[in-house]
């Protein structure tokens, strides 16, 4: 089997793998590393990353450790005298077209560019993760996000080795979380039970896109993704059971697939008067299962919860995620120097307010007029190398700092605000544990081995 790239990226990149590029403060964008030597749609450098931050040559990209920053490269289009545009300075000779490729992660999709002569921004190029795919997948539908899926995977006790159900795999953020969960190394042969993601999707778009993610990640072995409607034919593969122990349903009726997970045929579940089989369950018949299904809507729980209740599911409860992340900054009300150094007492004085106001355009001023001198303008919202940003935040190498005498705590009171926007979709989240399957000859067995059973 295959070593996951996804799973186990190694020390530094190379090509076809997954790379994770950040392009700024919460601002990723996944791309697969080429290896090319020759020109590709014109560029001379061969595969190129093009951003609003300048142009990224594949070859810059590779072999280098994972968490790199990557400095823009003078790049050869090859294509003099084609598109043009002015640029801010009126300079029409010397542009690239990076408008037009904005946000574009493909080099293939990047129109005809006169070569750049200048080197303008950077990027860092990130080993791929659960979470960075969270924040960089194409989405296609709602997604699971961090905060929920750390939580249900600890839930239904997903590890190494755990064979789990999820349906539907939609823009599968929950199934590259679950995989890496369940990862236990490469499995030695294909009937090796190792830990694997059973993932089925019946939206066809979506699910062809899934089967290109998981190929091209390198995810065949731990995850098989089945075209299917759950609600209507279930979850077993090829007529075999999974042998899940753990199922997470995303779907819009989650009382109509857990039919299809019991450990037996239910009652009322009608069965074709010309098949005869043996009711086959996904479910390791010798494992507790666990289950959670994420629902917007309190009426979609209810009816969860009541019918697993019919089918024999116990513990059942509910929980929602409430995520939020506090900024932590030092806001100036008032003054904080002490009294008899002058301070005006009274924390809403606005005389105050306008001064350090003056302060505060005087320094931004000065800053822009370095910024520019060292030729750095276009990448305000680029983070310098310590993440900070420099534009807002200026850092310990800046000028501006080194002639501040003011203490931190005398820069406002430390105040602490949740983010205006969660990244977190609010669900309900019902979870429920099946027991094991037990049998008159399991109890024979137990009580035999129990020290008065004879
Ligand atoms: N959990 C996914 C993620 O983290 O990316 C998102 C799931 S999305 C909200 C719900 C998905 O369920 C959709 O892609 C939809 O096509 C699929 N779906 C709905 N009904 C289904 C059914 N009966 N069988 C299989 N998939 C179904």
């Amino acid at each position: 089997a295959t070593i996951p790239q996804f799973l186990e990226p190694g020390q530094r990149s190379k090509p076809g793998d997954l790379a994770v590029v950040l392009l700024a403060r919460d601002s990723y964008e996944p791309l697969i590393l080429e290896h090319s030597t020759g020109a590709v749609d014109g560029y001379a450098e061969g595969a190129t990353l093009n951003t609003r931050f300048g142009s990224f040559p594949h070859s810059t990209l590779l072999d280098i450790p994972w968490g790199s920053q990557v400095r823009a490269s003078a790049v050869d289009t090859g294509s003099r005298g084609r598109k043009r545009r002015r640029d801010d300075s009126g300079d029409d000779a010397s542009t690239p077209a990076l408008e037009d490729t904005e946000g574009t992660a493909t080099p293939t999709s990047a129109p005809a560019k006169k070569a750049v002569t200048a080197s303008s921004g950077f990027i860092h190029i990130l080993r791929p993760s659960p979470e960075l795919w969270t924040y960089s997948l194409p989405h296609r539908t709602q997604v699971v996000y961090t905060p929920d899926y750390s939580y249900i995977l600890n839930r239904i006790r997903a590890r190494p080795g755990t064979r789990i159900i999820e349906a539907g795999a939609g823009s599968g953020s929950f199934t590259h979380a679950s995989v890496r969960a369940v990862y236990n190394g490469a499995p030695k042969s294909d009937d090796d039970r190792k830990g694997k993601v059973f993932s089925f999707e019946f939206n066809e778009a979506r699910f062809r896109k899934m089967e290109e993610e998981v190929e091209s990640h390198s995810l065949k072995d731990f995850v098989s993704i089945k075209h299917r409607d759950v609600y209507k034919e279930g979850f077993l593969v090829d007529g075999k059971s999974p042998m899940a122990s753990a199922v997470f349903l995303d779907l819009p009726a989650p009382w109509k697939a857990i039919r299809h997970l019991s450990r037996r045929r239910p009652q009322d579940m009608e069965q074709d008067p010309n098949d005869d089989s043996e009711w086959v369950s996904p479910l390791d018949p010798r494992k507790t299962a666990m289950i959670c299904t994420f629902s917007p809507c309190i009426e979609q729980v209810i009816q969860t919860v009541s019918d697993l209740r019919k089918l024999g599911w116990v513990e059942v409860d509910m929980v929602e995620v409430s995520n939020r992340r506090l900024v932590s900054q030092r806001d100036r009300i008032g003054s904080y120097l002490p009294k008899e150094k002058g301070a005006n007492p009274n924390p809403a004085d606005v005389t105050e307010a306008l001064s350090k106001l003056r302060e505060v355009n005087q320094k931004t001023r000065e800053f822009t007029r370095i910024k520019a001198n060292r030729g750095e303008e276009g990448q305000n919202d680029q983070m310098d190398v310590d993440g900070s940003n420099s534009e807002r935040e200026p850092n310990a190498n800046n000028k501006l700092d080194e002639s501040s005498t003011e203490k931190s705590w005398m820069q406002g009171r430390l105040v602490h605000r949740p983010e205006a926007e969660l990244k977190s979709h609010t669900s309900y989240l019902v979870f429920a544990t099946l027991p094991p399957e037990w049998s008159e000859e399991d109890e024979a067995a137990a009580f035999a081995k129990w020290p008065c059973g004879n």
